[in-house]
């Protein structure tokens, strides 16, 4: 009984995803088609992702599926249709572009969407359901976890693993904006040993990418971080993520930056170095406090003493003097 309810949710949910890609061919698709053409993404990728359009009307999904025999209750489960106060149906996406979210077996699970404009919110995603937890599901795996490619990479948006996979990266999935958990670690676990975290540059993407660290730290994965340049816009930075850098530098940099991505401790090293001055003696006395704290919790023995060497250059200080200190931050927190 609890199997067939899944089972109708999980055909309500194909069926949607036909009836959304069905109308982005039609006449009425012509606005999110003409997003994808400015967002740069080919047909033949819109088709591999089964991309769909969701229509401006406030009942046409509601109509079809209930054509197609399924229940009000079935349709409010799904979450693609809602209710009003008065008790009235209709459809949650309207005038988006749909992304379906497929899970390893291949079932839709959910739905990811996007505004064509500013308006807000950008993103909408579909609600919890008997189906769809969001822990557990990585976008764009289905498709990754054939990858040739030794590694996966990481990322925060739907649209970043659409544009690496049109670019070659054919192993790219993203969270979906929530962050990374142990349940998607697992699953991750499953196809790949080596992950590659790329993440906005952005300081909300700082603080993902030290969270997920921070899960992985427990795993057994080899942990890369690929760190986006800013980008240079009439000499203002601004922020970067994945698909904005490979429409503007290109494929090859992308893959440039893929090898020489930096491991785990060489990215929190950085990120400590970049709070301070050097050439203060007072910040270097703060940096040297705060990176042997870092280097401190290091497990093994050897990486421990390479990276203290590596911070004791930076702070222009003797390997000795940086040693003690590392030392002394580990009984602080024995
Ligand atoms: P854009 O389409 O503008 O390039 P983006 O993918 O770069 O968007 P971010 O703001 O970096 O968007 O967010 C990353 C991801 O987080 C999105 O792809 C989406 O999955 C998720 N997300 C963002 N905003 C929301 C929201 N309001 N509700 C739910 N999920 C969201
Ligand atoms: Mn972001
Ligand atoms: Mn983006
Ligand atoms: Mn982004």
């Amino acid at each position: 009984e609890e199997g067939r309810r899944r089972q109708r949710l999980l055909d309500l949910n194909r069926d949607a995803a036909r009836f959304y890609y069905q109308l982005l061919q039609q006449p009425e698709g012509e606005a999110v088609r003409e997003y994808l053409s400015r967002r740069q993404i080919r047909k033949a990728t819109a088709v591999k992702f089964g991309m769909g359009a969701s229509s401006d009307a406030w009942d046409v999904l509601l109509t079809a599926m209930t054509k197609k025999g399924y229940t009000k209750s079935e349709l409010l489960e799904s979450g693609l249709v809602v209710q009003n106060k008065n008790g009235g149906l209709y459809d949650k996406f309207r005038n988006r572009l749909m992304l379906p979210v497929v899970d390893t077996r291949g079932n839709v699970v959910a739905f990811g969407s996007r505004v064509l404009d500013k308006s807000e919110p950008k993103y909408m995603n579909s609600s919890e359901t008997p189906v769809y937890s969001k822990r557990r599901v990585l976008y764009g795996l289905n498709l990754a976890k054939k990858t040739k490619r030794p590694n996966m990479i990481l990322c925060e948006g739907n649209l970043d693993i659409v544009t690496l996979h049109q670019a070659g990266f054919d192993n790219a999935v993203a969270s979906m904006g929530t962050a990374l958990t142990v349940e998607q670690t697992r699953l991750l676990a499953r196809f790949t040993k080596e992950l590659v975290l790329c993440y906005d540059n952005d300081n909300a993407g700082k603080i993902a990418t030290e969270r997920a660290l921070q899960i992985l730290d427990q795993s057994e994965f080899s942990v890369k971080v690929l760190q986006l340049p800013r980008r240079l816009v009439d000499g203002e930075s601004v922020k970067q993520d994945a698909d904005d850098f490979i429409k503007f530098q290109g494929p090859d940099a992308f893959e440039r930056l893929l090898s020489g991505s930096e491991n785990g401790v060489e990215f929190r090293m950085a990120q400590v170095a970049g709070k301070y001055d050097l050439t203060s003696d007072e910040a270097r006395v703060a940096y040297c406090e705060e990176i042997s704290q870092l280097l401190s919790s290091l497990p093994n023995a050897v990486e421990r003493e390479i990276y203290t060497a590596r911070a004791a250059e930076a702070a222009r200080i003797s390997p000795e003097a940086m040693t003690l200190e590392v030392r002394q931050a580990f009984k602080r927190r024995a």
